[in-house]
């Protein structure tokens, strides 16, 4: 990394761009409120850092060790006021920033009346962000895959029924990029692109995802500690796209933990993330529990470790869901999550540690 001085030239911190570019890595730039800082990114043995350090206009420069420096409060700390949490703005939403979102939808988009109807239910029991899948990952091939495994036409209606939903109750839209192929189309109706658990490994699928410069929602995968977490979502921002959401959705469980819950929900990676990076961790409990009965104690747990947000599956009659019906909730049960959950917020937001 290299701070430039509080009174560097446009032209010493473009004469700095160009040096990194000479030596084969990408600049990161970020300007803050008195100086500019150029993160690298690549093999940053490839430069020579003494060179760099004696260009005018560099007052220092930093190895950074960390594999998520992107995204790293590290990374700001020497610059001043590149420090603080990243609030990510969708349409009148604000992630990250002093209210707690919820995101809220059926697991899988089935018919434009069952999504119309969840939608607007969860619009009046608080909900900010509608979500819907319609490439569903699955376990088994036998399984229903979603609206989008009927084809392209299938796909772009069930799509054009969520953009609608959301144009119609005031709320940006979100759904799951399950495959590269997928990238472009959905880009093209949604608010905000999701990455599975699954796929959070899937390096190319991230960085296609990224350039579209849409916000993406980052699941954990159930295996990855926070390190690789963290790791994968550098390779989003390394597209230049910073607007991340990371969600806690729960890790496997251990022993016979499985026939409790379907996942353990590790609540402490909250506080832990918040203190390595500026961006928002939001929780999912619905998946991280898989039970709807413990959906309402994990949801305000997960607001008291400092969750910016939740991601609920909800449905006005959870058994008829044809997918994820055990782990989804009723419109008034969301409400009372929601009102709890702001209520928590409100005690803990101005106390927390927050960095
Ligand atoms: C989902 O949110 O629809 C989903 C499939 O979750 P996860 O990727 O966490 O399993
Ligand atoms: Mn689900």
């Amino acid at each position: 990394m290299i701070i430039m001085k509080t009174d560097a030239t446009p032209e010493q911190l473009a004469r700095v761009i160009s040096e990194i570019r000479k030596s084969g890595l990408k600049p990161d730039v970020s300007k803050g409120e008195f100086q500019s800082v150029i993160g690298l990114v690549g093999d940053e043995r490839k430069v020579d850092f003494a060179h760099l350090a004696a260009l005018p206009g560099v007052k220092e420069t930093v190895m950074v060790e960390t594999p998520y420096k992107l995204i790293s409060r590290e990374y700001g700390r020497f610059s001043g006021g590149l420090t603080e949490n990243r609030i990510i703005t969708v349409g009148d939403v604000r992630i990250g920033g002093d209210e707690p979102v919820f995101i809220a939808g059926p697991c899988a988009v089935e018919t434009r009346e069952q999504l119309f109807r969840i939608a607007e239910a969860a619009k009046k029991a608080g909900a900010h962000i509608l979500r819907g899948g319609i490439f569903k990952p699955r376990s088994s091939v036998h399984s229903f895959q979603g609206l989008g495994a009927g084809g392209q036409e299938v796909a772009e209606e069930a799509l054009e029924w969520l953009r609608q939903a959301g144009e119609k109750f005031n709320m940006p839209v979100i759904t799951e990029v399950r495959g590269e192929a997928q990238v472009d189309l959905i880009a093209d109706y949604v608010d905000i692109l999701q990455i599975g658990a699954r796929n959070m490994y899937n390096q190319d699928l991230l960085a296609s995802v990224a350039r579209k410069g849409k916000p993406v929602l980052l699941k954990r995968h159930f295996g990855a500690g926070i390190e690789e977490f963290l790791s994968f979502a550098e390779y989003i921002a390394a597209e230049g796209n910073k607007d991340i959401i990371l969600c806690e959705r729960g890790v496997l469980p251990v022993g016979k933990g499985k026939s409790y819950t379907r996942y353990t929900l590790d609540l402490a990676s909250i506080p832990a993330i918040t203190k390595e990076t500026y961006l928002p961790v939001i929780a999912d409990p619905s998946h991280g529990t898989g039970r709807r009965d413990l959906i309402f104690n994990m949801s305000c747990a997960a607001v008291a470790a400092g969750a910016s947000g939740l991601m609920i599956e909800v449905h006005y009659n959870p058994e008829e869901a044809v997918v994820d019906g055990q782990q989804t909730v009723t419109p008034e049960e969301l409400k009372n999550i929601v009102d709890c959950c702001q209520g928590i917020h409100k005690l803990i937001a101005p106390r927390g540690n927050r960095e």
